[in-house]
């Protein structure tokens, strides 16, 4: 193909000519420079298409990996010189266009998928490498044999030629002779090694069965064993090995000599070391990451009777702010800080600090006693973020919310451990921040609970698992039944009937108040209607109306003129028998967009209540421009007169908003009325309407027939 300079092309072959040079000197091929350039442009083009693709192909990233190896890459610095070279000049000379956020985000997963590939390749090809081992140790024993009987340099061509250590010592554990590779693998002289006996070579890390297999192969039990040993060079550093020893015997079959094979595994595992320590660590802080947390976290929860951990997880308070207003690099570096600070509150053994992503922290103890100090710990992390950190010549505050969860290990899952730390981390952020909770399995229930109600929510609704009460509405001149409040609960599975103020809020934070309150405004107009054909015309005084509730969502809802007015035509039913229930502290400062809709159903007849009234601190002087033509004086007042003699200072203000309202041409009803005195006092003190248990309680419809009926017949 050619290549128009500075095009896509000449870029993408000038990245291969980088990677070629980076990588040469260390690939055991037998190409040239330029030869090995070509092979790679291949390989070149195929991480550019990955790194542009719209979504990220893992597996083919892979497969370059897996291909170094193939090209005779399989020193592991070859991966390190490329993952390098990649970081640097892939995105450079191979895309285009892109968000460089994005692109360095894809490059660095590129990185980490080659770095996979590259790995399984090359474990495959040592397990392939470690049968053609045995294989040659096979074919070797019978060189041997025979060289030692028979052609004396045929088996020195095999033995000095080959690429793996090779070595031979007697039964008694002389080393006789050892080829050229393994002097090399083990920086001593032919004589230095023979010098030293098989025995002499133990290493501390030796697994248990190393001597073992030894000793029986010696006594001539066994023909052969495969170990991984490690070996000190006399340098003190370390040799890894993939070792294969067998038995020579004579002609006559008796154990005669030992032959050991020797890989040098040292730089791979020097590899795989560094690969799972990008796994288990995260590339920002350098602290240990999720996983190997929940590694440590596992380990801890599964020791023994006696054993008990201790848990803070932290989460700083308003990261995102410095985010948002310093950008990315400065919240990165204050992240980096704050790690060191952590870092060097948890020294003692059994403790660590990992992060779990984000501004998350968590530290971890282990111990017979953590009781004290995971205490001692939270302190110490409180402490540690006292003095502000400079970012950018800015001193920033830092301030964190902990929750910290101590317990006996074998209980529970890490995953259960770390919900509740998280509840009670969120508890002390809505404590206002800055400060550690312990957690509290009451308090944590409730969460899990308000969860699952919060969750199920939407199911309730759609298998009719709520119902809905009706409280009657009294007139106080004349005692006489002038409608109900609709009052929703939810008769849950297992929980029971709920009231609304355990779902209502939850509704309202997931927007099923909207659907939820249109169906109890469907199924109240609904019953207004069969009230009114019972007894609304000829006996009782007033027609019966309904009043419902709305939530302040429901309130910014576009369609809830529409809605209201189709429930109403569908139902056959007048505006003027509806009145819906809005809170004063949903209307605090409204403007006219938000009254918009009132005004409209207001005009249309449907009559609008302040609920609540009293409880909002609102101005009396707003009032004249609500679109309300009922006030709702809260149940607080109606207490205050439960005392006797009842307060004078209550008694006045209640006359007094009792005024100002008729003065407004606003109706009072008074909400709480639960004896005959209450009663009697709201009504000289001027109130029209009242709600209570005195009247009754809220109950199932037909009660409300009684109700009315016995009034109507009265
Ligand atoms: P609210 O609108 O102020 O309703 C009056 C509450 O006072 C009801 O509580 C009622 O049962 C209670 N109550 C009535 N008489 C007495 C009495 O004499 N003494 C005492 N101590 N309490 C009395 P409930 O049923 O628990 O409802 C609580 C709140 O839930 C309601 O307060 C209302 O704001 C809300 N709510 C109820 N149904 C709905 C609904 O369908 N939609 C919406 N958005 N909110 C609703
Ligand atoms: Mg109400
Ligand atoms: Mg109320």
């Amino acid at each position: 193909m050619t290549a128009e300079p500075g095009g896509p092309e000449d870029r993408l072959r000038r990245f291969a000519t980088i990677w070629s040079r980076a990588v040469y000197p260390v690939a055991s091929t037998s190409s040239t420079r330029p030869e090995f350039e070509r092979e790679l442009l291949p390989l070149a083009r195929r991480l550019r298409e990955v790194l542009r693709a719209r979504g990220f192909d893992a597996p083919e990233a892979r497969a370059v990996g897996a291909a170094l190896v193939d090209a005779h890459c399989t020193d592991p610095d070859t991966l390190a010189r490329t993952l390098d070279c990649v970081d640097a000049y892939l995105v450079l000379y191979c895309a285009e266009e892109g968000d460089p956020e994005h692109l360095r985000a894809r490059s660095a997963r590129l990185q980490h998928a080659v770095a996979a590939g590259f790995a399984a390749a090359l474990r495959e090809r040592t397990l392939a490498e470690q049968e053609a081992i045995a294989q040659a140790a096979l074919k070797a024993q019978g060189v041997v044999a025979e060289a030692l009987h028979a052609s004396e340099a045929r088996f020195r061509a095999v033995f000095e030629g080959a690429a793996i250590g090779i070595g031979i010592a007697d039964l008694e554990g002389n080393i006789l002779q050892v080829n050229g590779a393994l002097t090399r693998m083990f920086g001593l002289s032919d004589t230095g090694l023979r010098a030293r006996r098989v025995r002499d070579w133990t290493h501390p890390d030796d697994a248990p069965q190393t001597w073992r297999l030894h000793d029986e192969l010696v006594r001539g039990e066994r023909e052969h064993y495969h170990v991984e040993k490690a070996f000190y060079r006399p340098d003190g550093t370390v040799l890894w090995t993939n070792l294969t020893v067998s038995l020579l015997r004579d002609a006559d079959g008796s154990p005669q000599y030992q032959l050991a094979l020797m890989e040098d595994t040292t730089e791979r595992r020097l590899l795989n070391l560094r690969l799972r320590y990008e796994a288990t660590h995260d590339a920002l802080t350098g602290l240990p990451n999720r996983s190997f947390f929940f590694e440590r976290l596992e380990k801890a929860l599964a020791a023994g009777p006696g054993h008990r951990f201790g848990l803070c997880y932290l989460d700083l308070d308003g990261f995102k702010t410095v985010n948002d207003s310093l950008g990315h690099a400065a919240g990165d570096r204050l992240l980096v800080e704050v790690a060191d600070r952590l870092q060097a509150c948890a020294t003692a053994p059994g403790e660590m600090v990992a992060r779990l992503g984000g501004d998350e922290f968590v530290a971890l103890t282990a111990g017979p006693d953590t009781g004290p100090g995971v205490d001692a710990l939270a302190t110490r992390i409180m402490n540690a973020l006292l003095a502000p950190i400079s970012v950018d010549g800015r001193e920033l505050t830092v301030r964190g919310s902990i929750g910290v969860v101590e317990g006996p290990a074998g209980e529970r899952s890490p995953a259960e451990v770390l919900r509740s730390a998280d509840i009670t981390m969120y508890r002390a952020k809505s404590a206002g921040g800055n400060r550690y909770e312990l957690a509290d399995p009451e308090a944590d229930a409730r969460v899990i609970t308000r969860h699952g109600l919060t969750t199920a929510l939407p199911a309730a609704l759609e298998r009719g698992e709520f119902f809905i009460e009706y409280q009657p509405l009294v007139h106080l001149g004349d005692g006489g039944v002038r409608g109900a409040e609709a009052l929703v609960r939810w008769l849950h599975p297992q929980h029971g009937v709920l009231g609304p103020d355990r779902f209502i809020p939850l509704a309202e934070h997931t927007g099923l108040i909207v659907p939820l309150g249109r169906w109890v405004l469907e199924q109240s107009v609904r019953q207004a209607r069969t009230w009114r054909e019972r007894y609304g015309t000829g006996g009782a005084p007033a027609p019966l109306r309904i009043n419902v509730n709305l939530s302040p969502c429901q309130l910014t809802h576009p369609g809830l003129v529409r809605d209201t007015v189709e429930i109403l035509e569908r139902a056959g039913v007048e505006p003027d028998a509806l009145c819906l229930e809005v809170t004063e502290s949903a209307l605090i400062g409204a403007d006219d967009d938000l009254l918009k809709p009132l005004r409209r159903l207001a005009e249309m007849g449907v009559d609008i209540a302040l609920d609540d009234f009293g409880t909002g601190y609102s101005n009396l002087a707003n009032l004249r421009r609500l679109p309300v033509s009922i006030l709702k004086l809260d149940r607080s007042f109606t207490q205050s007169m439960q005392r006797f003699p009842a307060d004078p200072v209550d008694l006045k203000i209640v006359e007094g908003i009792v005024a100002l309202a008729h003065s407004l041409d606003l109706t009072v009803t008074v909400e709480g009325v639960e004896t005959g005195a209450q009663a009697e006092q709201l009504r000289v003190l001027g109130c029209d309407t009242a709600q209570g248990w005195y009247y009754a309680r809220p109950g199932p419809p037909e009660r409300l027939h009684d109700l009315a009926l016995v009034d109507a017949t009265a």
